[in-house]
C-alpha cells in the first residue's frame, strides 16, 4: 500500500494549498506534518510563547512559518483552516464566516482516508461525557480478537492524522471522539457511532446542555440509513435526540425501546439479534457494564462474531488509571483511579466496591460540591485521607460524617492507609479533583501512587 502522501488523488486536493493550523499540540502537529507531506503550504498560529511550545515545534517539518502569542495569521487568505480541539469557537467562527472551510484534525484524517479509498468498512466512533477511553479500548480489544488488523485512535491520545498510513479499507478502526472534535466535523462518517451518556460537563464551552448534547449528536450528521447509532436507553438525552438520527439504532441498557442489547444482571444479551456474553471480569462497577454493552453493540453492528466478542471481553484488563488494580498487600487491595478528576467519576468508583475502604480524595478543586459523595462515603469509607489544595473545601463539605485525616501529600496518605487498613479492605485513590496542584497530570499522579504502593 503506498503512503497517502504519494496518493495522486489526495495530493491533487492538497498540493500547493494554503493551510493554516490553529493550535500547536498533539493533533496540530499531526495535521501539519501530514499536510506538509502532501505538498500543502502549511503555517501554524499558536497562543503560547515560543518557549512553551519548543517541544512541539521540534516535531514539525523545517521551514513552516509559526506565529506565537497572537493570531494575526487568521486574517490572511487561506484555502483551509485546521483547528485544534482546545481552541475556542469564537476564534475561528469569523474565518468560517468568510467562506474558508474549517475542519478539525479528525475531519482532515477522515477526508484523506476517504479520498485514498481507505476509510475502513469497520469504523466505530465512541463519544459521551464519561467512559470514552475505556469503551474505545475495549472495542479495540474485541476487534483484535476478531483477527482483523486493528487501529485505536482519536481522543485516546493517538491523532488519526498520525496513523493514517496504518489504516486500510480492511482495518478495524476504533475511534474515541470528544465533543470538541465533533464541533469541527462535517463529512466524518463512522459506520457505527456510539453515544455513551450526556451529563453536565464542559458547559463553559458549549453554553447549555442542549448545545452540548447536540454537539455530541453531530456524530451522526453524515451517516446514511444503513449506518448505525448505538445509544444508551437510560440516558434522557439519547432518548430525546434519537428521532434525529438518520441510521439504524441499536439501544443498550436495562430496558430498551427497540433493537439492541440488554443487561440482565449477570449477562449481556442481544434482543432482536443473537448472542449473550459475560462482561469483562476485570472491570468493576455498573458503569463499566454500560461501557461493555456499548462496545459489544458496536462490534455486533459491524458483524464481529459472537465468539470473537467473548474472547475480547475475557481478555480485556482495563485501562491504566481507571479503577486499575495495583496490588494486594497484607490482604488489602490497592486501586488506582487517578483519572477520576470529577465528583461523578468518584461516585461511580465508590459504587463499584462494597467496602470497607480507605479513600484518598483531593487535589485541585474544580468548583463542584463534594456533598453528593456523602451517602456512599458514610456507607463504605473507614477513613478519608485528604491531599492537595482542595482539602479545606472537602473537609467543610463532608465534615462530621466520616473520619477524616489531613495528609497533605500522596506519600503520607499511602503510609497512613497501609497502617490503618485491615485485611479485606480496599484502598482507593479516586480523588474527585484535578491533579495540577501537585502533579503534572492525572497519569503522573497515578504512576506516583503505584510506585508508593509498590514500595510498601
Ligand atoms: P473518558 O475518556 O470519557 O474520560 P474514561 O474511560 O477515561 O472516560 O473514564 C473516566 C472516568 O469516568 C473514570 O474514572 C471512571 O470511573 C468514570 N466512568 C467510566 N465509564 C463511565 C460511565 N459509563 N458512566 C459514568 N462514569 C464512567
Amino acid at each position: 500500500m503506498i503512503p497517502v502522501e504519494k496518493d495522486p488523488v489526495v495530493r491533487g486536493w492538497f498540493e500547493g494549498r494554503h493551510v493554516l493550523v490553529l493550535g500547536l499540540g498533539k493533533s496540530g502537529v499531526a495535521a501539519a506534518r501530514l499536510l506538509a507531506g502532501l505538498g500543502a503550504r502549511v503555517a501554524v498560529t499558536e497562543k503560547r510563547s515560543k518557549d512553551e511550545t519548543r517541544g512541539w515545534v521540534r516535531e514539525l517539518p523545517a521551514g513552516i512559518p509559526i506565529e506565537n502569542g497572537t493570531h494575526k495569521f487568521l486574517a490572511l487568505s487561506w484555502d483551509l483552516l485546521i483547528v485544534s480541539p482546545g481552541v475556542p469557537t469564537s476564534l475561528w467562527a469569523p474565518v468560517r464566516a468568510r467562506g474558508v472551510p474549517v475542519w478539525g484534525e479528525l475531519e482532515l484524517g477522515y477526508r484523506i482516508l476517504s479520498l485514498a479509498g481507505r476509510w475502513p468498512a469497520w469504523s466505530a466512533a465512541i463519544t459521551g461525557t464519561n467512559g470514552k477511553t475505556t469503551t474505545t479500548a475495549l472495542l479495540g480489544a474485541i476487534f483484535k480478537a476478531s483477527g482483523r488488523p486493528t487501529v485505536i485512535a482519536g481522543n485516546i491520545g493517538v491523532p488519526l492524522c498520525a496513523v493514517v498510513n496504518t489504516v486500510t479499507r480492511n482495518t478495524a478502526l476504533a475511534l474515541e471522539v470528544s465533543s470538541y472534535q465533533l464541533e469541527t466535523a462535517e463529512a466524518f462518517r463512522p459506520a457505527v457511532g456510539a453515544v455513551l451518556n450526556v451529563t453536565p460537563d464542559h458547559l463553559a464551552r458549549h453554553g447549555t446542555m442542549d448545545a452540548y448534547a447536540k454537539a455530541k449528536f453531530r456524530l451522526f450528521q453524515s451517516q446514511g440509513i444503513n449506518d448505525v447509532a448505538v445509544l444508551n436507553a437510560e440516558d434522557p438525552w439519547c432518548r430525546r435526540l434519537a428521532p434525529f438520527v438518520p441510521g439504524k439504532i441499536h439501544w443498550f441498557g436495562d430496558r430498551i425501546p427497540g433493537p439492541g442489547l440488554v443487561w440482565e444482571g449477570e449477562r449481556i444479551r442481544g434482543k432482536t439479534f443473537s448472542g449473550q456474553w459475560r462482561p469483562p471480569a476485570h472491570l468493576p462497577g455498573r458503569h463499566n457494564i454500560d461501557n461493555a454493552l456499548a462496545a459489544v453493540a458496536s462490534a455486533r453492528a459491524l458483524g464481529v462474531s459472537a465468539a470473537a466478542i467473548a474472547r475480547g471481553l475475557a481478555d480485556f484488563h482495563g485501562v491504566e488509571h481507571r479503577l486499575e488494580r495495583v496490588r494486594t498487600w497484607r490482604g488489602v487491595r490497592y486501586i488506582n483511579d487517578s483519572k477520576a478528576t470529577n465528583v461523578d467519576s468518584t461516585r461511580v468508583a465508590l459504587e463499584a466496591f462494597s467496602g470497607p475502604l480507605t479513600i484518598i480524595l483531593g487535589g485541585q478543586d474544580k468548583g463542584a460540591p463534594y456533598t453528593p459523595l456523602i451517602p456512599l462515603l458514610r456507607k463504605k469509607a473507614r477513613e478519608i485521607l485528604l491531599i492537595g489544595e482542595a482539602a479545606d473545601k472537602i473537609e467543610k463539605d463532608v465534615q462530621g460524617r466520616v473520619p477524616l485525616v489531613r495528609c497533605e501529600t500522596l506519600a503520607r496518605a499511602v503510609d497512613r492507609a497501609a497502617q490503618t487498613s485491615r485485611p479485606g479492605d480496599v484502598v482507593l485513590l479516586s480523588p474527585a479533583c484535578a491533579s495540577f496542584d501537585q502533579f503534572e497530570n492525572f497519569e503522573h499522579r497515578g504512576r506516583c501512587f503505584k510506585e508508593l504502593v509498590g514500595a510498601l
